[in-house]
């Protein structure tokens, strides 16, 4: 059976064939490929296509890894598509905190979580764990969520009627699978990845790995090798432990404190010899005194009964102190940094590890919708010269976008004052006004989001306004989608490189217009400095390229693409922010958004004359 079979439509669009193809030989060659898919290509169809069919064909399993749960729920949506029409087993997993049923009544920090699981299956106090090797509808349970893949909250909610545990349900399912689902943590960090192949017995060089919006990829690492710690975390770890009777603790987070503060004040740069402040730790409190307040903290044994049978709050900052100390002794290849009264540990080089990494995989197929140029997302990811295969996809006949960079804004820190957010409110409230379907506008962070949010609500009036908060839960956020979904002209509010601006399907028209407003530069840090620094020494040119420009030019243009579900979608897209009329950022640009494109001062006026020309067809 080739990809054809494998495809869950009736037919495939321009491209797709060759695509899936294309996924399929670089699967079966055992190849790296970096494949570039434009959104509303309907990439997700191709590469289970191609991957599917080389995994059957070879004996092999894919592993499709994606950044958010809400890509997960994307790609699950697509596989249960195909088995309908090709049956074969697949599953997804995610994380123990999202399927816990114990924790329903109680609020239990995601930090301390894997604590609070521990303690309770091995002290036999969770009926859902025990019931897993006692009852046969587990089994059954098993069996059926292969078959046909379930929604989240629908595996849940059986596992619930059967009385066992939904992870150990979707771990079991995962391990027999053909296709697994799972976030980036269980393809890339080592201690989550056990779940998935060391426990499974799954084995990497019999695995097809698909990395889905793979320009995450050194984001992601560079949070895995990271660890941030300020000294008020560290004194709310010591009221922590003294609440849980942890005496000893608490004396010794306080000694930490006092010695962490006195390491803070006495250095002038942003970065602090490691091996010296370990020296002064061991030389204030004794040689191993680091490593057991460290392992003290991680187990916090003392306070399980404390919390479980009286309620308690967890002791998260605990943990935190307990993780950064562990880091801190153990990571030698991080830089300390410091700034204000918190300390960073930061990998400078996150990706050192990715191209071995990859190839411990039979073959690995790195999917985003902007790869150009294909040499710096490489390096970006860790891949060096020689190590990868590029493919991109044929452009597709998207005729109907047009594109307006307004020059007269911007986002800049020293350019964030009332007045330029008034205006940006006045230009948006412009679009929404001249717009009749719906409308997305993405800001480069929450501290620029409330402001123009809060402005844009007092001009608009008679149209559904919903915005994106920071830490929302998954079930807050499809709330948020569902109201947004609720009438045809909503708008919504969000963050460029948040969960609505990469992976979301908008259907059909529910999105007509895009606002993608400023740059997401990350800004100045010593966490950045330390990978710049190491850029340097390594003699790489392009840093600023790779590790700001380039990674905010991929979140606006990601943010651009939502409203593109389909070839010959109609769709307006502004970029209010000077920085992009630019000719570097130009140059970016996928070329779909450079068709048709005006830059200049963009007044009010001239906006909403631009937009009811497009809408009229004029
Ligand atoms: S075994 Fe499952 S239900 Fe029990 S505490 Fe852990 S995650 Fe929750």
């Amino acid at each position: 059976m080739g990809v054809s079979e494998h495809f869950a439509y009736p037919s495939f669009r321009q491209g797709q064939k060759e695509f899936a193809e294309r996924v399929y030989n670089a699967c079966v060659r055992g190849e790296t490929l970096i494949a570039e898919a434009m959104s509303g290509f309907g990439k997700t169809a191709a590469v289970l296509a191609g991957a599917v069919t080389a995994a059957e064909e070879t004996g092999c399993k894919v592993v499709y890894a994606c950044r958010t749960k809400r890509q997960i729920y994307r790609v699950v949506e697509e596989a249960a598509r195909l088995q309908t029409k090709h049956p074969f087993k697949a599953a997804s997993l995610l994380s123990k905190y999202d399927y816990c049923l114990l924790r329903k009544h109680r609020t239990i920090p995601q930090e301390s979580f894997g604590w609070y699981c521990t303690f309770n299956t091995s002290n036999n106090l969770c009926s859902y764990f025990l019931n897993v090797s006692l009852t046969e509808g587990f089994g059954r349970l098993v069996e059926r969520a292969l078959t046909r893949i379930p929604i989240h909250q629908e595996l849940v909610r059986e596992s619930e009627m059967v009385h066992v545990c939904p992870y150990e349900v979707a771990k079991v399912a995962m391990a027999e699978a053909t296709l697994a689902l799972v976030p980036y943590q269980y393809a890339f960090d080592p201690r989550a990845s056990r779940a998935v192949f060391d426990q499974s017995s799954t084995d990497r060089g019999h695995t097809i790995l698909v990395v889905d919006e793979a320009h995450n990829l050194r984001d992601f690492y560079r949070g895995l090798g990271s660890a941030t710690l300020s000294l008020e975390q560290v004194a709310g770890a010591e009221r922590e432990a003294q609440a849980m009777l942890m005496a000893d603790a608490a004396k010794s987070i306080s000694a930490l404190r006092i010695s962490l503060g006195q390491i803070i004040s006495g250095h002038t740069g942003w970065q602090l010899d490691r091996a010296a402040v370990l020296e002064k730790l061991r030389s204030d409190h004794g040689t191993a005194w680091l490593q057991n307040l460290a392992f003290e903290l991680n187990a916090s044994s003392g306070a399980a009964w404390g919390s479980v049978v009286y309620g308690r709050k967890l002791p998260s900052l605990v943990l935190r102190v307990g993780d950064f100390l562990a880091k801190l002794s153990s990571s030698s290849a991080s830089i300390l940094v410091k700034w204000d009264d918190c300390l960073g540990l930061v990998d400078p080089d996150p990706v050192r590890v990715t191209s071995a990494h990859l190839r411990a995989f039979k073959s690995s197929i790195l999917v985003s919708a902007t790869v150009n140029p294909s040499s710096a997302f490489a390096r970006s990811v860790g891949l060096e010269p020689g190590a990868f295969e590029t493919y991109q996809t044929p452009a597709t006949p998207l005729t109907a976008v047009k594109t307006a960079v307004d020059t007269g804004t911007s986002t800049r820190y020293k350019l964030r004052t009332p007045e330029m957010y008034s205006k940006i409110s006045c230009r948006i409230a412009a679009v929404i006004n001249s717009t009749m379907s719906g409308v997305g506008v993405f800001a480069p962070s929450y501290s620029v989001l409330g402001p123009i949010f809060e402005m844009v609500s007092k001009k608009i009036s008679g149209r559904n306004l919903v915005c994106e908060a920071p830490g929302l839960s998954n079930d807050q956020a499809t709330d948020l989608f569902d109201s947004f979904r609720s009438s045809d002209d909503s708008v919504l509010f969000g963050v460029q490189g948040g969960r609505f601006s990469e992976g979301e399907d908008f259907e059909g028209g529910a999105m007509g217009s895009i606002i993608v407003v400023g740059l997401a530069v990350p800004p100045p840090s010593p966490m950045m400095y330390a990978e710049y620094a190491f850029m340097k020494r390594a003699g790489i040119q392009d840093s600023y390229l790779v590790l700001s420009r380039l990674p905010a030019l991929r979140k606006a243009f990601q943010a651009a693409g939502r409203h593109v579900r389909n070839p010959g979608k109609k769709g307006l897209v502004f970029f209010l922010d000077e920085r992009f009329g630019n000719s570097a950022a130009r140059e970016l640009m996928p070329s779909w958004l450079k068709k048709d494109m005006t830059v200049g001062d963009l007044s009010p006026s001239t906006i909403q004359t631009l937009s009811f020309g497009f809408w009229s067809g004029g």
